[in-house]
This record gives C-alpha cells, structure tokens and sequence, in this order.
C-alpha cells in the first residue's frame, strides 16, 4: 500500500490521527477523501487566519486581515495573504471599476482586487497572482483536470473536489512562501451561495490541518439606528448563527460600527456565538485606515492570534518594536500636518472613491510625509470646456488626470491639462492622463491641430497615441493588455531623473493598449516636450514633463500602486510638494526635487 493511502486507512480510524492528506501526485480512487497536497508541503509549518464577513459587504475584510497580518509581522513572522473572490471572471480586468472599485495590478501582470493594494501596502511587500483566486480559476482549473483524466473515473463533485482545489491552492501558497501565517480573506458574506464552498474548504482544511493551525475571525457590524439611538446587536448574531450552521466556529469576533460598541453588545454577541468575551474586538470607523494596527493592537487581537495558534514561540519582540516605532512615525505625522492642499481628480468614475482607491492612498502617504493633509476634489469633465474649465479648477492647487479608457470625458480632461499647462497648475498624468498631455500638446503647441488618439478617434488623421504593435493581433479583451512592472530608463538631468535620486532606472506597473506613436516624438521634444523614461531597447515612451512648468509631469505606468505608506513615490511627491510651493507662495517650501529627495527613500 502506498505511503498516502495508508494515511488516508488511519483517518478513518479514531484511533489514529487525522491525517487526510495525500500528495497531489497520488490520489486515491478508493477513498471519498480527496485533498490534494503540493509536494513539500510540511503540515504544522503554516498556520492559517481566514476571515470572514457577515451582516453585510463592505465591512473592510480586507483593511482588517492586512492591519492583523502586519501585526504578526511586525513579530518577525512570515506571513502571505490571499483573497478568496466568489465571481467568476478568472481576473477583475474586466470590471467596471464603478462596480467593483480599482483594478488593482500586480508586478506580475495579475489584474486582481483592489484588496491586493490594501495588502501590499500595509504589508510593504510585492504579491504574485499566487495571492488571489476567483471561482472563475478554481472551476477552470477543474475542467482542465477533469478534460486532462486527473480525477481518475470519479463523478467531479463541489465537495470533496471542488472544495479540494481550494485547499491545494492555499497549501501551495503556504509552501511556495514558506509563511508562519497564510492570511485567507474570503469575498461576500456568510450566507452568499457564491462563497459557501470557500467556506466549507476553510471547514476542511481547519479539520485535516489539527487543532491550533486555523483560526476563524468572523467580522461583523453592529447597527445603531438614528430612530432608536441605540446599537443593536441582532443582525450580528444572525450572521454568526449562519456562520456556525455552516460547521465553522468563530475563535474571534471584530465587530465593526459608527462608534465603539457597548459592553452590553459585547456580552451578548459572546454568549450567542460561545467566543468568549476577551475575544470580541472593537473595531468603529477610523479616520485613516492606518491608524487600524494600533486599534487592534490595543485590544490585544494579535497576542490572542498568536496564543490560539500557539506560535508565540516563533515571535520575536526586538524585531517588533523596531518595526512598531518605524510605523509610528509615520502613523504619528499622519494627525500631525499643519498645511492643507487641495488636488483635483478628473474621471468618469468620480461618484466611488474606490475606483481610485491607490491614488487617494498615494496622495495621503506623500502628505502625510510632507506635513500636508491633501484634499481632493473629483471633477467630472463631461461638461468641462475650454470656456468653463478655470471655474471647475477654482481652488485647486494641482490636478490629476488618471488612468481611463474610452472617450467619454475625454475632450474635458484635454481641456484641464491645457488649462494646468498654461497657467502653471501642478500637474500629474497617469497613463491615459499621460497620453491625454501629449494629444493636448500635440495640438495647441505642436499645431497638429487634429491630433488624437486611436482608441477615441479610430481614423484620425494625426495620431499621436496609436494602439501598440504588439496589441493589433489581440482580438480578446480579457487580461492582454501590456500588463504588470517594467523598467523604465531614466534620462539624466531631466525632473524625473532627480525625483527619483538619479536613477538609471525605475520599475513601475503598466496597464495599457496604447502608446504615444514613435513617428511624432522628435516633433513632440523639439516643441518641449522631454521623454524622461523610455522602455529599455524599446521606442515605447514612459514618462514625459515639460521643463519650462513648475510641475507637469506624466507617465504612461501607474505609479500609485507602488506607493507605500513607509515608502511615498516620488512622482506623488513632486506633485503635493509643487502643490504646496504654489498655495503658500510666501513661504519659503521645499521645491519638488529637494522634497522628494528628503521623504523618498528608495527609487521606487
Ligand atoms: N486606454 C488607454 C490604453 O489602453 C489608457 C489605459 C489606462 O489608463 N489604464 O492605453
């Protein structure tokens, strides 16, 4: 008898310890067990934290798991997180960012939930597409195994197979990071019938991996009716029933709010879901999402992580209080700012803060490291016009045209950069702002009066943003635009090159089907125009500025997915300190090179 199938035998004897698992190579058609595991992999290494929401969506699943995840870091443990989407998209490309919030994208192209940003900023840390899984993937991972023979004669079923794919891929995640802690959040609410098999999975893998190696923390929200002027807990305990229906014990409780909730909530939420009281947390709304760790710190979560998961040994307290002062430098600046600016943020998606998610947060770590709190004003450029445009910009000292696709806005947003060009507006352009700089000034600098891009005028006569060549044969839209972190090749002695403390180079993320035509650069730069950042051995423009202007800058990345709070990007930097520069001209400020150089302190 093989090694796995005798494992397999002694789980079906109580005597025996549970051992179900076998290794991906070697499953059994004999057994009703089925739970692949990836070669490597080492049972009690990793130990998992699933999160879960109920009562409602939107309770910031992911701000809470990423805050907690950074906290067992900040104790010297390696730790990964995973968001587990009930959708079936294989990615969020093809989201509507109005529905769904950013598309957020991954140094290796992964085009995935905005959630990711959320982790890769608290965690300061780059994630792979290993960190994010729709039902989309799960299920077409199982056809493909199941066209292939891998199930070997066996009726494919949700559970165990279904169910078995999801854990293999949160045991592969484990081994491929070798992390203490795999932090698994869980899209929806208890009750979705989209993520009920996620939850089973969890249910599962909880049972094979033992006693001590899973612990389940189920968010919920405690509501508080303007009517009554009370909180009512009710809705909260239905979910958690709900939850614990579904054979899951919560082992910790968060419970979100307006306001911290009373005692009396406290009590009652403990003695309907059996988690004692020590274990049902505050979590009210916070100001800032950074000031969370400090707020689950103060209440103990992560040491009682830690105890229900036995793994205090591997916890070092030194490496914990530097990284505890590190962050409360930071998080200290963040209430300490004493100058306020206000940027404008063009788009169509203006009514949903989360379809721009990674530029807000980019914008408050280049702040909060300036001393500045930075406003923002959307602007809806529909209705903005040439005539118009100085009222909608009134008050404003900088502007963001970012990232977009299609033409609606399109002649607005040129109008706002013409507008910021000639009166000397702060200006940052991200990828479609980038290129709608160069149209803008293609047509009233450089004279090519009908100049355009492919992508809003298909047959225009002059087009200076045209689709890429290696796009022309891609007839499909899902996830091939030219997608993920590239280098960029700096020139010297240009804005860019000092922003980013004379690098040779800089990587960012891209995200695009277009690019400036190579057949009009040599007009655009002899008009003023400089490319700063090329694609290296390629002709494909990367970031362009305008030296004669106190700030105009674009870049065809998107460099806001790569701003940390521990590490603002420089290109976010130059614009909040030019926007400083400009709304406190008395004041003797920093310009945009000396500001960077003084809070930017790598050359990402
Ligand atoms: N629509 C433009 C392109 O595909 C810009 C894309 C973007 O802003 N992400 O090139």
């Amino acid at each position: 008898m093989k090694e796995s199938n005798r494992s397999l035998d002694s789980a079906r004897d109580d005597r025996e310890p549970v051992n179900l698992l076998a290794s991906v190579s070697d499953v059994s058609t004999e057994s009703e067990f089925f739970s692949p595991v990836p070669d490597g992999y080492k049972k009690g290494k990793t130990r998992y934290c699933f999160v879960l929401g109920t009562v409602m969506s939107g309770l910031g699943k992911g701000i809470f798991s990423s805050c907690l995840a950074k906290l067992m870091q900040d104790k010297g443990l390696k730790v990964t997180p995973i968001k587990l989407e009930g959708y079936l998209n294989i990615d969020s490309g093809t989201l509507n960012p109005f529905r769904h919030g950013e598309v957020f994208v991954l140094d290796d192209g992964m085009e995935c939930d905005m959630d990711l940003g959320t982790y890769e900023r608290m965690l300061n840390q780059n994630l792979s597409r290993a960190n994010f899984a729709t039902s989309g993937q799960i299920f077409s991972s199982i056809l493909h195994k199941e066209r292939h023979g891998d199930y070997l004669g066996r009726d494919v079923q949700m559970i165990p197979h279904v169910t078995g794919e999801v854990k293999l891929k949160l045991r592969q995640l484990a081994t491929e990071t070798d992390a203490d802690m795999v932090f698994v959040e869980i899209g929806g609410t208890v009750g979705d019938l989209e993520n009920a098999y996620y939850i089973e999975a969890m249910r599962e893998l909880a049972y094979e991996e033992g006693p001590n190696s899973c612990c389940f923390v189920a968010l919920t929200y405690i509501l508080e009716p303007k009517t009554l002027g009370e909180q009512k807990s009710k809705a909260a305990q239905l979910g958690i029933k709900q939850l614990m229906q579904c054979g899951v014990q919560p082992d910790i409780i968060a419970c979100r709010a307006a306001n911290p909730i009373s005692e009396k909530v406290r009590q009652k939420i403990s003695v309907y879901s059996n988690v004692p009281l020590k274990r049902v947390f505050n979590m009210p709304d916070s100001a800032s999402i950074y000031m969370i760790p400090a707020m689950l710190r103060d209440g103990g979560l992560d040491f009682e992580v830690a105890r229900l998961l036995k793994i205090e040994d591997r916890i070092n307290l030194r490496h914990e209080r530097k990284a505890w002062i590190r962050w409360c430098d930071f998080t200290d600046k963040i209430d300490a700012a004493n100058r306020e600016i206000t940027i404008g943020i063009t788009g169509k998606y203006t009514s949903v803060r989360d379809s721009y998610a990674s530029i807000i947060n980019a914008l408050e770590h280049a702040g909060v490291a300036l001393g500045c709190q930075v406003y923002i004003k959307f602007i809806e450029t529909t209705s903005v016009t040439d005539e118009n445009v100085a009222e909608h910009l009134a008050n404003i000292d900088g502007i963001i045209v970012p990232g977009g696709f299609g033409t609606r806005g399109a002649e607005g947003k040129r109008a706002c950069i013409k507008y910021a060009r000639e009166n000397n507006l702060p200006y940052l352009g991200l990828c479609f702002g980038f290129q709608m700089a160069v149209i803008e000034f293609a047509r009233n600098v450089c004279g090519l009066t009908e100049a355009n891009s492919t992508e809003i005028e298909p047959d225009c006569p002059e087009p200076v943003i045209d689709i890429l060549p290696e796009q022309k044969k891609i007839e499909s839209l899902g996830g091939n635009m030219r997608l993920g972190g590239r280098d960029i090749e700096l020139k010297p002695k240009t804005l860019a090159w000092e922003l980013f403390g004379k690098a040779d180079s800089v990587r960012m993320r891209f995200r695009h089907r277009y690019e400036v035509d190579p057949r009009y650069i040599e007009q655009l730069e002899t008009a003023g125009m400089v490319f700063s950042g090329k694609a290296p051995n390629q002709p494909i423009m990367q970031i362009l500025e305008i030296p004669s202007h106190p700030y105009f800058c674009g870049t065809q990345a998107h460099p806001c997915l790569t701003s940390r709070p521990l590490r603002p990007q420089p290109m976010f930097v130059g614009l909040v300190a030019a926007a400083m520069q400009k709304h406190y001209p008395q004041e003797k400020l920093p310009d945009c090179v000396k500001a960077a150089r003084k809070v930017c302190n790598r050359n990402d």
